[in-house]
């Protein structure tokens, strides 16, 4: 595995529609590994692949219960509102308050190729919806009701 360069807010692979993957590759299951470990490495807690120049549908998410690899994520259903803090690990020191989907429900594929839904609230569900618009050229500071700079790393610096 190895650790990839993060993109940053300028780059225009952050602004690109990413492309659905057609086939699970090795190349594919490589992407993924790399990416999960430049999540760790980054102290982050989800990752999209165009994050590390690869505009392709590949998340990578770790809400605390192990590393998730998913292959055309899709926002099946959304319910509910709910407001908190993001950071992104493509827009260093700088967080904003985001209203998104208190539950969603995405589709996508696993390593395997095997269809999987996932019913996701709270942290989940936001880190999800956040993973989901980076393969759309969309980031949190869109959609931010207020930005700031953060003086240091807290809890709400988890960056994604
Ligand atoms: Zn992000």
């Amino acid at each position: 595995m190895a650790v990839l360069q993060i993109r940053q807010l300028g780059d225009p692979v952050l602004r690109r529609q990413a492309a659905p993957v057609e086939k699970i590759t090795k190349r594919v299951l490589k992407t993924l590994k790399n990416m999960e470990e430049t999540m760790y490495a980054a102290d982050g807690v989800g990752l999209a692949a165009p994050q590390v120049g690869i505009s392709e549908r590949l998340i990578v998410v770790d809400y605390g219960e192990g590393p998730l690899h998913l292959i055309n994520p899709e926002i099946v259903s959304a319910s509910g509102k709910t407001i908190d803090s993001e950071g992104c690990l493509s827009i260093p020191g700088v967080s904003g308050y985001v209203e998104r989907a208190a539950e969603v429900v995405v589709n996508a594929l696993d390593t395997k190729g095997r269809v999987r839904r996932i019913e996701a609230e709270g942290m989940f569900a936001r880190i999800l919806q956040h993973e989901i618009d980076h393969l759309d050229g969309v980031l949190f500071i869109d959609k931010a009701t207020s930005i700031s700079r953060e003086e240091a790393e807290d809890s709400a610096g988890k960056q994604r």
